[in-house]
């Protein structure tokens, strides 16, 4: 099942209309603070890859934010290994895959970091800001409030995905890429 490649100048309208919270939160963060952290460049790195970000592009988008901190002579340095790493382009050359859900709730982000499963990691406060962001009101925020306190972090992410696509997740979300495609499907239906 493949999908159209994202591009560049796409990127942000398909952050607001398909990526998970997690990713949203991850490329938000990166769009603000121009910088994230090595667990958020690894976590978003990975699925952009995944979502059919090209490594020129993925270069160029990753360079675009981090010059705006950094400078892009130190981001030539210090980053861009890092990403075409992820590419399979340097070390080992191994194709790295996305991480599952199950591997970014198992995460232990420090301070200062991003990554993780918001489901998880954000107080009810922020969550709440976050789910009304992404359009989901009433009582679907109840709904996924309730997964999250009895730890259903993945119930609360399809609860998510239903009440913004208007469209049942009859599999549930079990990866932040599959989360993209199943979305990006009800989209282009
Ligand atoms: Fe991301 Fe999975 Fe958490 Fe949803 S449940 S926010 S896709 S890690």
């Amino acid at each position: 099942k493949e999908f159209a490649q994202i591009s560049l100048k796409d990127i942000d309208d398909v952050a607001k209309s398909s990526f998970p919270l997690c990713m949203r939160h991850l490329f938000e963060k990166l769009r603000e603070d121009h910088h994230l952290k090595h667990g958020g460049r690894m976590q978003l790195g990975l699925f952009l890859k995944g979502v059919g970000l090209k490594l020129d592009d993925a270069l160029a988008f990753w360079k675009a934010e981090f010059s705006r901190k950094v400078g892009a002579e130190r981001f030539d340095k210090e980053y861009s290994y890092g990403i075409r790493h992820n590419y399979g382009r340097e070390g080992k050359r191994t194709d790295y895959t996305p991480y599952s859900c199950q591997k970014i709730i198992s995460s232990t982000p420090g301070v200062g970091d991003h990554h993780g499963c918001p489901y998880r990691n954000f107080n009810e406060e922020n969550l709440r800001a976050a789910l009304n962001k992404m359009g989901v009101t009433g009582r679907a925020v109840g709904d996924v409030m309730d997964k999250v306190r009895n730890r259903h972090y993945q119930l609360a992410c399809t609860l998510t995905f239903e009440a913004v696509h208007g469209s049942s997740c009859d599999a549930g979300i079990n990866h932040p890429n599959q989360y993209f495609s199943d979305s990006q499907k009800i989209m282009q239906s």
